[in-house]
């Protein structure tokens, strides 16, 4: 059952419903979420439910219905996040919004084969590596493994790269070998349902993650699984490989609708491994994306730099140019789920590194990226911001800036939210709420001109074609309807447009940008001002990744959250924040992907006193809101 703690409920109560419940053999298990404190009770003995809600401090008691209870969504409605530290302390997260891609080969072979691998796949962007030690082979006569030489490899190719380890394990009497090296324990197909092993294992409490046995149904899954949290862990990640059916074109059949099924059912991850599924090269990267299009929150993949020769599955791993172009298809599917792949922020490794060498930075300078090139308005807020005591990288667009802090190719990014005339940068809300390890770190308001820019020897009435940004045409409207013969056509950021008008060199066209890019691009300014209205000011946010910086006295928050769609839901979560005499600043909504008529409201308040109160509000907020996040507590830069 789950016992729901009422909000204010003392240590004392607490105790005494623990004791309660121990006294009838219950095992107990408290979670802190993010709307309300439970206490899940599993226990072979069968009370009356009413015996606890009458307990002083308990709010409800809701009897779990599924034979599998810590498992369960009842049990546990947010969704659970697996966390990983890899030697360099960094946190891999495994399930929310993110994509995380776990590879290697199918078994570990020698040293020189797992560093080049390691190498290949946390270049791709694999965040974990795996590679089996012990292999649970159909044949006896079949490679069996290296054994414990095998996981003292896999973990130093691992350590070389920064990505923690995955490794199957077959027998209990292995744990004492195996446990110093193993980051993320594999319980296999073929022992989903070997429950001493389970027990054992999950008893370790560290992260499994817990294969589909080859008949089982979803139900006997979510079981085994439950051996697992009932043992002592609650870091189990679920894996679809695959099951038997009567097909024989492919090894396995791949369920990709346990998917969205086990997502209603349970809490837990679930990752997809499309090679045993599918036991043939090319069909597995079709497969990956469908298992991320389905909803997976990452895959497990077997990669080989030499398939021919692999000692095991072969035929199944992908070569690693290959695994290189699923990575980057994967890369580009996932938004379109509202999904962020996760990788791990690697050395400097820049995008363009001979370009750095040229201009001679030094790797350990503060990296900023903007969207745009040289004269960007972006540009001069991060000049501004950091008092030019930094290096810029400029990038194609703000899902590169965010993808680069997330990825730690930079230390922070320049983004644009909202404009005095124009309005929100919808797509950086989004992105804030799709970037998980992401937060801002602190603010800049800046005043923007725009000038329209073009080739030498033009005039404004031989203009045609005018290039821009969409908000510098928005922000500069009652001059465009002045012109409604122009052609008016977007480009990614305003200094894009000057570049373009000037490698165009033609007299007809024409840019709407910072009056700065003449001088860039060798262009001249045919009108100043032409922005509506003086007072256009656009308000720019520095992001960084979260936990890696700090801001001393925040004077402003940013947060995220939904509603219930209930009467009066949205007022009662602004309430919240009347109560503690925050000030609201600005309330944006945003349509919530998939939910028709639902939306998530972002909020900024003004913190009096440097977000202790704000810390209280938001544990208010979040019994009232659904996911309710902080986006940061940072500063204005004056
Ligand atoms: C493996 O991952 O190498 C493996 C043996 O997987 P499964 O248990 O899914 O067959
Ligand atoms: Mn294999």
């Amino acid at each position: 059952m789950v016992i729901v703690l009422k909000k204010n409920i003392s240590e004392s109560d607490k105790k005494s419903i623990k004791d309660f419940l121990s006294k009838n053999k219950f095992k107990i298990n408290e979670i802190t979420g993010e709307e309300e404190t439970i206490f899940g009770a599993v226990g072979k003995l069968s009370i009356d439910p009413r015996e606890v809600e009458i307990l002083p401090g308990v709010d409800r008691v809701i009897p779990i219905s599924k034979p599998y209870k810590m498992a369960s969504r009842e049990f546990k409605k947010d969704d659970t996040v697996v966390e990983i530290t890899n030697i360099r302390g960094q946190v891999i997260r495994i399930g929310g919004l993110r994509v995380c891609v776990i590879a290697g080969p199918c078994a570990v072979e020698n040293r020189e084969q797992m560093f080049t691998i390691a190498k290949k796949v946390a270049e791709s962007g694999a965040v974990l590596l795996r590679g089996g030690a012990y292999k649970p082979r159909t044949s006896p006569y079949a490679f069996q493994g290296l054994g414990e030489e095998g996981v003292k490899l896999l973990k130093e190719a691992g350590d070389a790269y920064g990505l923690p380890v995955v490794t199957e394990i077959v027998s209990a009497s292995h744990i004492p070998v195996m446990k110093d090296y193993v980051d993320v324990f594999q319980i296999g197909a073929r022992n989903m349902q070997n429950f001493e092993l389970l027990k054992s294992v999950g008893a370790l409490g560290k992260p499994v993650i817990l294969k589909r046995g080859l008949s089982a149904t979803i139900q006997e899954w979510l079981m085994a699984a439950e051996y697992l949290l009932s043992s002592g862990t609650d870091k189990v990640i679920l894996c679809e490989r695959g099951i038997r059916t009567y097909e024989t074109a492919t090894r396995n059949t791949l369920d990709l609708s346990a998917i969205p099924v086990l997502r209603s059912l349970t809490h837990l991850p679930i990752i997809v491994d499309p090679s045993h599924a599918v036991g043939i090269r090319d069909k597995v990267p079709p497969m990956a994306l469908a298992a991320i299009a389905a909803g997976a929150d990452g895959l497990i993949v077997e990669v080989h730099c030499n398939p021919e020769k692999a000692l095991s599955d072969g035929a199944q791993s992908l070569y690693p140019e290959q695994f290189e172009k699923m990575m980057r298809d994967v890369q580009v599917l996932s938004p379109v789920v509202g999904r962020e792949v996760s990788h791990l922020k690697q050395d400097r490794v820049y995008e363009n590194p001979v370009s750095h060498r040229e201009r001679g930075l030094p790797e350990t300078e503060t990296i900023v990226s903007y969207s745009g090139g040289q004269g960007a308005y972006a540009e001069q807020a991060l000049l501004h911001y950091f008092d030019g005591k930094i290096k810029e990288e400029a990038l194609p667009s703000f899902d590169h800036v965010f993808r680069a802090v997330a990825d730690g190719k930079c230390d922070y990014g320049m983004i644009p939210l909202e404009n005095s005339l124009a309005g929100s940068v919808y797509e950086n809300y989004d992105n804030l709420y799709r970037y998980q390890d992401i937060s801002i770190a602190g603010e800049i308001k800046l005043r923007i001109e725009h000038s329209l820019l073009a080739p030498e020897g033009s005039d404004i009435s031989k203009i045609k074609s005018v290039y821009s940004h969409p908000q510098g045409f928005a922000q500069c409207r009652e001059f465009l309807k002045e012109h409604p013969q122009w052609t008016l056509i977007d480009t990614p950021s305003t200094s894009d447009a000057a570049r373009i008008v000037k490698e165009k060199n033609d007299i007809t066209c024409a840019a709407i940008a910072s009056e700065i890019n003449s001088g860039i691009y060798k262009l001249k300014a045919l009108c100043t001002g032409i922005e509506t209205d003086p007072r256009n000011y656009t308000r720019f946010v520095v992001i960084g990744r979260t936990g890696e910086f700090t801001v001393e006295n925040p004077q402003k928050a940013t947060l995220v959250f939904s509603t219930p769609n209930d009467p009066g839901a949205l007022y009662k979560s602004l309430e919240v924040f009347h109560k503690y005499s925050l000030n609201l600043t600005k309330l944006e909504s945003r349509p919530i992907q998939g939910q028709p008529w639902k939306y998530r409201f972002y909020i900024d308040v003004t913190l009096p006193n440097g977000g202790v109160v704000l810390k209280k509000a938001f544990e208010e907020l979040t019994v009232i809101a659904e996911e309710a996040r902080i986006l940061g507590l940072y500063s204005e830069r004056n």
